[in-house]
């Protein structure tokens, strides 16, 4: 559809096509679309422009973990190994790592917003009844806006913290202080074993700390196959990192301001370290929000349905897109879904039918169910899409597990002395279809892209015998995992 085809509104002061609220990637994709469509878009951000991905989150944890693999890199290759001396220089580290976030100043970020003419608010929004947002600006006055077609809650998520005695004295960090601290710690103790501690844990153990890795459950990383938290937790501790599994923190103490904090673990055992990060999950931006003024729950996630739309709000006109809806948090999830529900609220406003504009399906976030990407960015790294055998055996589908050791395939042999790893297709067997891939080794990120065009695109097997992968690349796994699936 082109910009002039869509109704916008005009001009009226307070009166927009479409609110966006929240300035991170997600927010800045819905309010790019829908203007580039021809709507009046309006973006309120009460912190950075840019959200917690550039600035506490995949940027700057990213820019902390890349040097450690490059640095793992060369250490696994004979010639190379005996040029690498000593560890990583911290300093130089956290120097480039607040260069990816531009020293937490949003000036580049506003100008590409700007550029693009979308219009910015500073300010905290809150829901004010239908259609209608009532924003604390930063110099103190409150604005009422109202939108003429669409209310996009792109708020993201903040980090959850455990209620645990004493856990306010503690000042623990979140993701927040890991990505962002200036020093490196003496002692770290990192709770939580899912993506971000698991990442952080390796981070600051490259960079200096003596971290111990305390997990509730049986194995890291839960969401992925058991292989992988096999293989990250051995990965850990060839660092350094003491990884303990089935045991959690019931206490914590911190008498001093800048003193150590004593952790009370259950069986009775107690932990001191210099900091504690808390990488215990997610809670939605939505409290204090005024969702009981549209009929949803405070503090809830907003359950939508594919096109990205707040269900049970009356008249359709709410969308809450990214992490705030609890579907997948990824920054590259949510921004498709921002792809979604730009072309959603377009096609609406112009009261044109999604059926009749659906090309590609471009109006229905599919992929959130079946195809979700996601790299681990430890060492080694370790990547999935689609389903694991146990989601797929849930969701009752009759599946084969196939497993490639990742060492036998020569690009991974070229890539690393003694390199370790494992490859897992899981293999739709009604429809002869990859229903999920999950590769964990040294440099497979940039081989997970091959799993997620094979799993979303529901590409038959004997077709995908026919994709000939390179010789000698880590890619030749396809050709392993098919033959073994062949017998
Ligand atoms: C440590 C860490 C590492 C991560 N690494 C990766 C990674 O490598 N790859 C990846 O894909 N994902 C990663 N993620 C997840 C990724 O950061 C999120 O999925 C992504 O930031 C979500 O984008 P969003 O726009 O929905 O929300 P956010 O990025 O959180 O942005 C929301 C914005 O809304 C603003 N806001 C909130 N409430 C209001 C309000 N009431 N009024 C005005 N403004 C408001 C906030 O200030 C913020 O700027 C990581 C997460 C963490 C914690």
């Amino acid at each position: 559809m082109s910009r002039s085809e869509v109704p916008s509104g005009g001009p009226e002061a307070d009166e927009y096509d479409v609110i966006v609220i929240g300035a991170g990637p997600v927010g800045e994709n819905v309010a790019d679309r829908a203007h580039a469509s021809g709507l009046s878009a309006l973006v309120v951000e009460n912190e950075l422009v840019g959200g917690e991905c550039s600035y506490w989150a995949c940027m700057p944890s990213k820019a902390l973990l890349r040097p450690v693999a490059a640095l793992s890199d060369a250490r696994r290759v004979a010639g190379a190994a005996q040029a690498v001396d000593g560890g990583l220089d911290a300093v130089a580290v956290l120097e480039r790592r607040d260069g990816f976030t531009s020293n937490w100043q949003d000036k580049g970020q506003v100008a590409w917003l700007e550029s693009t003419g979308l219009e910015l608010l500073r300010g905290r929004a809150r829901l004010d009844g239908p259609r209608r947002i009532a924003v604390e600006t930063h110099d103190g006055t409150v604005r009422t806006l109202t939108a003429r077609h669409a209310v996009a809650v792109c708020t993201g998520s903040r980090a959850a913290l455990p209620g645990i005695p004493g856990i306010e004295e503690a000042r623990p960090w979140t993701s927040r202080e890991a990505t962002s601290a200036k020093e490196v710690p003496g002692r770290l103790a990192v709770v939580g074993g899912g993506v971000v501690g698991v990442e952080m844990a390796t981070a600051w153990q490259a960079l200096g700390s003596e971290v111990t890795l305390l997990v509730r459950g049986d194995r890291l990383l839960p969401r992925m196959e058991p292989f992988a938290g096999e293989l990250i937790a051995e990965g850990l501790t060839a660092a350094g990192v003491t990884v303990r599994t089935g045991v959690s923190v019931e206490e914590l103490s911190r008498p001093g301001p800048d003193g150590p904090v004593t952790l009370s673990l259950s069986g009775g055992g107690r932990l001191e370290c210099d900091e504690v990060l808390f990488a215990t999950g997610r809670a939605p931006r939505t409290d204090d929000f005024g969702l009981e003024t549209v009929g949803c729950e405070p503090g809830s996630w907003l359950s939508v349905d594919d096109t990205l739309r707040v269900t049970g709000v009356h008249g359709g006109w709410l969308y809450a897109v990214g992490d705030v809806n609890g579907r997948a948090l990824l920054t590259h999830q949510g921004k498709y879904q921002a792809r979604v529900a730009g072309a959603a609220i377009v096609a609406r406003a112009a009261g044109v039918p999604l059926l009749e504009t659906d090309r590609w399906g471009a109006h229905s976030a599919t992929a959130d169910h079946d195809a979700v990407p996601q790299v681990v960015f430890c060492d080694p790294e370790a990547t999935s899409v689609g389903l694991t055998v146990d989601e797929a055996e849930r969701r009752g589908l009759r599946v084969r597990a196939v497993d490639v050791e990742l060492g036998e395939v020569a690009g991974a042999s070229l890539y690393a002395d003694g390199y370790r790893g494992r490859a897992r297709m899981v293999v739709d067997l009604d429809r002869e279809v990859v229903a999920g891939v999950t590769f964990v080794g040294p440099g497979v990120g940039e081989l997970l892209h091959s799993a997620t065009v094979a799993v979303a695109g529901e590409v038959p097997l004997e077709r995908l015998w026919h994709a000939v992968p390179s010789y000698p690349t880590m890619s030749e796994v396809w050709l392993r995992l098919l033959e073994e699936y062949r017998g």
